[in-house]
């Protein structure tokens, strides 16, 4: 078996098997909402993208030690906005914590974290909204969905929208200029708030460091965004079985998938996996909910 006709051995879906009797990874793979972990594991690795939005496998998170950190921050500043103290936010950073596991190294990045995000808050004009969850129409029936970390309105009437990072990699001015992401929250907090695109601020902040680094986009930019996204759409629709190949890059050594990839593993072992990884499988409704990666 070569790498891309492991594809057509892959199960079904649960729910899908209910309700078709026989269906093809064609048929499931029209997509009409992408988000912006979705479009970037399309063009990472196509197994991936099967295997998590398609066949919905679940994910070895053992190797998530910065996954779990950057979760566990994500959560402390999305439940402290209102905290004016620090002794409140290392309070409710403790009762957080048992739900995150990441190793000893990580610890006292915490109270950085806290100091500097405790600072940055008492600047801001207001709390305003906290994981802003949108889904919004590009065209016909293509929408582009995601959550915002944090949009808060001026007294000018305009917006800014921040999007924390835990990892200490700071992107540039000009990162930010390309950044589909941020590009995808202006365009929500266009449409949501009714909102001018200029009077919009996007911004990364780095509460390890306490930088915000932020960006204002034109009209041409987001439009330009769109039509991206309506090209990633029809990408995917397009997709065949015999496309979902795996496709090494940079990311493997991180895949949650990498237990079950036969770039990495012998064939009869992923096919073992992938019958355990089915019958362990969550319950259907908690599978293919939309939730941040943080970063
Ligand atoms: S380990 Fe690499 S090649 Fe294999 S599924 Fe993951 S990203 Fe794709």
């Amino acid at each position: 078996m070569n790498s891309c006709s492991f594809a057509e051995n892959l199960p079904t879906p649960p729910n899908l098997e209910v309700k078709y009797s026989i269906i093809t990874v064609e048929a499931i793979m029209y997509c009409t909402t992408i988000s912006q972990s979705k479009a970037n594991t399309f063009s990472e690795c196509k197994l991936k993208y099967l295997y998590r939005y398609v066949q919905r496998v679940p994910q070895d998170e053992t190797n998530g030690d910065a996954l779990h950190f950057g979760s566990y921050i994500h959560k402390i500043l999305e439940e402290g906005v209102s905290c004016k103290t620090l002794e409140e936010l290392q309070d409710h950073a403790k009762s957080l914590k048992e739900n995150y596991k990441f190793g000893s190294s990580y610890t006292p990045k915490i109270d950085i974290c806290l100091r500097n995000f405790l600072k940055f808050n008492a600047k801001l004009a207001e709390a305003g909204a906290t994981e802003q969850v949108y889904e919004v129409t590009v065209k016909d029936d293509i929408s582009v969905n995601g959550i915002i970390d944090r949009v808060i309105r001026g007294a000018d009437g305009g917006y800014l929208v921040i999007d924390y990072k835990t990892s200490k990699r700071q992107k540039t001015k000009f990162d930010l200029y390309q950044d589909d992401q941020l590009q995808g929250y202006c365009f929500a907090v266009h449409k949501l708030y009714e909102t001018p695109i200029e009077k919009i601020t996007v911004a990364h902040y780095y509460p390890l460091t306490d930088t915000l680094v932020s960006v204002n986009y034109s009209n041409a930019q987001i439009a330009a965004y769109l039509r991206k996204k309506i090209d990633e759409v029809w990408k995917i629709r397009k997709s065949k079985k015999a496309d979902m190949c795996p496709m090494q890059n940079q990311y493997c050594n991180w895949c949650g998938y990498k237990y079950v990839c036969p770039l990495f593993n012998p064939t009869h072992v992923v096919e073992q996996r992938l019958d355990e990884a089915k019958k362990n499988s969550p319950p259907k409704q908690s599978q293919g909910k939309y939730k941040k990666k943080p970063t």
